[in-house]
């Protein structure tokens, strides 16, 4: 067996793993993130060095590798284990290594603590003070007499309360402190941006399916058997109850938890959950902290101050050295994946944190990713799931389809359906409220047609074909391009073109349609200001309008007990993005969308308007039926050698010169073409968007079942690009990329 070892940190060298062989008898302490003495250089001088990954292959020379000396500490120090993360994501996910360290550990801000200072007394001779004060009158010091005597009463008080409410200057303070009649005392306070909340200590008792998945990772956890886990639970199935409970559980057991929300669903309501359970022993990351307030937040957790640390991705690098579990709700999202290097998936790398660590990972989603399912199907993952609403009397909401083409067929040409207006009417008479949702991911341009619901897709690659401004249809996968077509190449028709609608257009026909409902829109335009996100869902939480629309933002995590009624406008806006996996978002906006409906005690519908009823993200969606959509989406991904049963990894080329941007991907593209790996290379291309503000944009595509094949093309591509200079020109690797390039 084999190390990768990173040479003392302090030293450039950092970007560079080099490979040293375990001793026999090492083996069974050695784990990742240990300091371990190595012999390094020709002199073979002894130097410290951290272990970031163990393996049992080696690219070198095994008869050159010289071996580990020492195990330096057997703890592994929780800077070191993040070090070692840092340097598993470097490899796995690329860049450098000091961009991965970035990542991990929070750099340090000059920014200095906030400071708390209290006014305290310092003579202790009460017969003493009382003569002080005595001469303070006589001498009209008025001032120093207000506070000696109030501090007589209570001998420390807040510095901000001595200067404004008790009217001291500073200068009278000074001069009292130079007497040592008082002391001035400074504390660091940790900016704790929950302070402000109350806690209750409320606590829901579990329902039988919740308590069985709690006893069943509770009973592993505390026998020290760390694993990986999957709560597949409806909408409002209560999996945040497991998991307060688990956290809980782990606390009582001296051990904390990171638990990760899709920025968007961290609402006041998400927060005030965990607040009124754990109170200050919980802290919350999200993006409006300052770089200060985040480090104070990491240095509560480093310092055992907290059981929890909630927020976005970035939480997953809190520096708890006594991890107990990391949490991922809504697993699927695709904000999980970070959209700079390293991009980092934050669900593979909760892996591997909690497998330095020593710690469990709790994924949970009513509607899981494809790799979750499929790590499930393989056992990798253990899968539980919680089939009912928790709430007594709340059922999931029954779900119809409306064809589209048919209400153009019968003449109707607005974005509502016939049916969506007749529920929508009688919910406005009942006074109960509508979502109205529309799914605007993706939507690049495809074209599809009004009349069949045909869309135009590449004959290789089986994914819709993107309008361009030139006028033309390309494909993103594979360079792939035609003439922009006039009529239907299946029914002739001419309603033909690329599906345009927004969100502020559809509401000035619900205005119109529907004069007396009060409306409030949620999109990109109206949450720009601080605030305004929290605004508008709680001016409609509050009852005080009828009608929200918004895009996917408003589908996320929201209980809104009074809705009954959720109108998906246009499912095929994400249906047929150009990206492989528009199905599987499709099926879970879809689901997510519907779970919105009758989350009180009122049944909830939802309304599918969609181009294409047939199509089975669609279908399965409607029937709710996760099972049978995993099916048919994983024989798919089967079929064309996608993720989550292959692996893909996108290397893309930028350079301001075409000629260096064309020189430099080919050169890419010829020589993993050379290699006699087991893996499929596809192009180079052009780039979805093939010119970014002069920037010109290459792709290779490689595909493999072995995700090592890539991280080794990967290694190999550094390599060809360490001996080469093509000038200014940058490259960059993302595997098993959510987005295109
Ligand atoms: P999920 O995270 O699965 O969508 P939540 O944990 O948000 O579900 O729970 C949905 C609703 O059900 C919440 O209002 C929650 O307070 C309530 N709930 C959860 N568990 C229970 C329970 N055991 N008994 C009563 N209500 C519950
Ligand atoms: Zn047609
Ligand atoms: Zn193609």
């Amino acid at each position: 067996m084999y190390a990768d070892v990173i040479i003392d940190i302090s030293h450039e060298k950092l970007d560079k793993v080099f490979q040293y062989r375990i001793p026999d008898g090492m083996l069974a302490h050695l784990r990742a993130g240990m300091q371990v003495r190595v012999p390094f250089g020709g002199g073979n001088r002894l130097r410290t060095g951290y272990v970031t990954d163990i393996t049992d292959h080696t690219d070198y020379d095994p008869a050159k590798i010289k071996e580990i000396a020492q195990i330096m500490e057997e703890s592994v120090p929780i800077e070191s284990q993040l070090i070692a993360l840092a340097a598993w994501m470097r490899r796995n996910y690329g860049g450098t290594m000091n961009q991965a360290l970035k990542t991990v550990i929070p750099v340090k801000t000059k920014e200095r603590l906030q400071q708390k200072r209290t006014v305290v007394l310092a003579v202790t001779d009460r017969a003493q003070a009382a003569d002080m004060l005595m001469q303070m009158h006589k001498k009209h010091h008025t001032a120093r007499a207000r506070l000696l005597e109030a501090l007589l009463d209570n001998p420390a008080i807040d510095y901000g309360i001595v200067l404004h409410k008790l009217n001291v200057t500073a200068a009278v303070l000074r001069a009292m402190e130079e007497q040592n009649i008082i002391r001035i005392k400074c504390e660091d306070r940790y900016r704790n941006p929950v302070a402000h909340l109350e806690q209750k200590g409320y606590r829901l008792t579990l329902n039988e399916e919740q308590q069985a998945v709690v006893d069943a990772v509770d009973a592993e956890f505390q026998a020290g058997q760390y694993g990986n886990y999957l709560i597949q639970g409806v909408t409002g199935s209560g999996k945040t109850e497991v998991y307060m409970e688990l956290i809980a559980r782990a606390a009582a057991a001296g051990r904390a938890s990171i638990v990760l929300i899709p920025e968007i669903a961290l609402t006041f309501q998400t927060v005030m959950r965990f607040y009124n359970r754990f109170g200050d022993r919980v802290s919350i990351l999200h993006s409006r902290l300052s770089q200060g307030e985040r480090y104070d937040q990491f240095l509560r957790a480093k310092n055992g101050e907290l059981d929890v640390m909630i927020g976005p991705r970035s939480a997953l690098f809190t520096p708890f050295s006594n991890l107990g579990y990391i949490i991922i709700d809504e697993e699927h999202e695709t904000s999980y994946k970070s959209e700079t290097v390293p991009r980092y998936h934050a669900r593979e790398t909760a892996f591997a944190r909690a497998r330095m660590a020593g710690a469990s990972v709790v994924l949970g989603s009513a509607t899981p990713s494809l790799e979750s399912s499929y790590y499930a199907q393989k056992g990798l993952v253990r899968r539980f799931y919680l089939t009912n609403r928790a709430k007594a009397d709340s059922t999931l909401a029954t779900c119809q389809i409306v064809d589209l083409r048919e209400e153009l067929r019968s003449g109707n040409r607005s974005i509502l359906s016939r049916t969506l207006q007749q529920l929508m009417e009688e919910r406005l008479a009942r006074r109960e409220q509508i979502m109205l949702f529309l799914n605007r991911r993706g939507m690049a341009g495809f074209v599809s047609c009004r009349a069949c619901g045909e869309v135009v897709k590449c004959p290789h690659c089986d994914v819709s074909l993107s309008l361009h401004n030139d006028g033309r249809l390309k494909c993103h996968y594979c360079g792939y391009e035609m003439r922009q077509v006039s009529v239907c190449p299946s029914c002739g028709s001419k309603y033909i073109g690329a599906f345009r609608a927004g969100t502020q257009k559809i509401e000035e026909i619900v205005r119109e349609r529907f004069p007396a409902a009060r409306v409030l829109r949620m999109d990109y335009d109206t949450t720009r200001t601080k605030d305004s996100y929290e605004k508008i869902l709680s001016a409609f939480a509050n009852e005080e309008a009828d009608i929200l629309i918004g895009t996917q933002m408003i589908v996320k995590g929201h209980d809104f007990p009074k809705v009954t009624l959720v109108g998906v406008l246009a499912a095929d806006l994400s249906l047929h993005s150009s990206d492989y996996r528009a199905a599987e978002r499709t099926f879970q906006l879809l689901t997510q969308a519907a779970g919105r409906a009758g989350r009180g005690t009122r049944p909830g519908e939802a309304v599918i308007q969609t181009y294409q009823p047939e199509h089975y993200a669609v279908q399965t969606a409607q029937a709710q039926d996760y099972a049978k959509f995993y099916e048919q989406e994983l024989a798919y991904r089967e079929l064309m050698c996608y993720p989550p049963v292959w692996n893909l990894l996108l290397v893309a080329v930028t350079s301001p010169s075409e000629m260096q941007a064309d020189a430099c991907s080919d050169a890419i593209g010829a020589w993993l073409r050379s290699q006699e790996m087991d893996m499929q290379v596809i192009g180079p291309t052009e780039a979805a968007i093939a010119r970014v503000n002069d920037i010109y944009r290459r792709v290779v595509y490689i595909k493999s079942e072995d995700y090592e094949v890539l991280v080794r093309a990967k290694e190999g591509i550094e390599q060809l690009l360490a001996g080469h200079t093509w000038r200014q020109t940058g490259v960059q690797f993302d595997f098993n990329p959510m987005n295109g390039f």
